[in-house]
């Protein structure tokens, strides 16, 4: 069997130990006799594979009783709608601090239902950085403030959560959930789409601190879009196999060590490829050094020509999808959890060769 090296921002690289048991377990679960597709989400089992994945993400993140844990569907997209409808109202600030497409496309569903404040925005430089904290100027009372922590197209990431003295972040990790450990007592909301990270698509991860989830208004909110409806109990049918692959997800992460080995792990394949891009000029970083992604790496080179070259030769050694995002062009290469230090060595030792044929 052959797996390529597998660089896409998303849906991304599956743990090859994951993929390997669900296809065991794929048409006969648990003895049943059926897939756990064919399975009431009502069942002992099911009941079973959810409460595991929370308890996994609660020992993972460390989060105490007072947080909630949903896993709805819709994506982070749905949640870009989601969190305004339920927590600003009209007459109500939120503030948003602006570091690329995706914050963007949050913006634009806030302001559907109150007012937006951005702290700061990279968008004149093209999204090539983060703030730090003293570039930070919040509004008055802001109902929350959010952050993308990793920005998926320009390959930037916060190093830590902003300092918002007490105001409680809400933050799209859909690209870096479960890549390091984090405070989560900073946080109201923390959503992520599942793709990148912790399974396939079609599931996201919400968790939401219960003093916090008390100020939702619900008035007018329909019925699914509530937040309480899916704190209470599973509200409809989840999306069942999808929670059970990120349950499989959760622990193959537990065994190999948890959050702080895949910091230190994704430290180090970081670091390897940003010491090829900063070797010389040949390749260039796209985003300041500061502000770089342990996700997503993204670097030019000298001339598009050579660019489509890379890519279209990268691919004759099995590395695959380093494409940049349509939007930005150049390379990214994604490398969250599951893709393995071997790949970004393959990467790495690729374009060693490619700088010394093509400089
Ligand atoms: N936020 C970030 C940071 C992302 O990278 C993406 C997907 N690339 C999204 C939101 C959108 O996620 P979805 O497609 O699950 O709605």
């Amino acid at each position: 069997m052959k797996r390529v090296h597998n660089f896409s921002a998303g849906p991304a690289t599956l743990p090859l130990e994951v993929l390997k048991k669900a296809k065991s377990e794929l048409t006969n679960f648990q003895n049943m006799g059926r897939s756990v597709m064919e399975i009431s989400h009502r069942s002992a089992q099911y009941t079973e594979i959810d409460r595991q994945a929370k308890t996994h993400l609660r020992d993972l993140l460390n989060l105490g009783d007072d947080f909630e844990i949903m896993f709805l569907q819709g994506g982070a997209s749905s949640q870009f709608m989601m969190v305004p409808f339920n927590f600003l109202d009209e007459n109500e600030t939120a503030d948003y601090i602006d570091t690329g497409r995706w914050s963007n496309k949050a913006i634009k569903e806030a302001k559907v239902f109150g007012n937006v404040h951005r702290p700061y925005s990279s968008s004149e430089s093209g999204y090539d950085r983060v703030p730090t904290d003293d570039e930070l100027t919040f509004s008055d009372n802001p109902a929350y403030v959010h952050f993308t922590s990793n920005n998926t197209v320009a390959g930037t990431q916060f190093p830590k959560e902003p300092e918002t003295d007490g105001i409680p972040l809400v933050c799209d990790a859909s690209s870096d959930f479960l890549s390091k450990p984090i405070d989560v007592s900073r946080y109201g909301i923390i959503y992520a789409g599942a793709q990148k990270n912790i399974g396939p698509a079609g599931v996201t991860v919400v968790i939401i601190r219960k003093d916090f989830l008390r100020k939702a208004d619900t008035e007018g909110v329909p019925t699914i879009l509530q937040y309480q409806t899916h704190a209470e109990k599973i509200f409809n049918t989840p999306p069942t196999f999808n929670v059970y692959m990120v349950n499989l997800v959760l622990e193959w992460i537990q065994d190999k060590g948890g959050l702080e080995y895949f910091k230190s792990f994704n430290e180090k394949k970081a670091a390897l490829l940003y010491d090829e891009i900063d070797r010389d000029d040949f390749y260039r970083g796209a985003v300041e050094k500061d502000s770089r992604s342990l996700m997503n790496a993204t670097f030019r080179l000298p001339s598009e020509e050579l660019e489509a070259k890379f890519l279209s030769e990268a691919e004759e050694r099995d590395l695959y999808t380093l494409k940049g995002h349509r939007s930005v062009g150049g390379i990214r290469a994604s490398m969250y959890n599951a893709c393995p230090m071997e790949s970004v060595q393959t990467l790495v030792d690729f374009m060693k060769t490619f700088r010394k044929e093509n400089s």
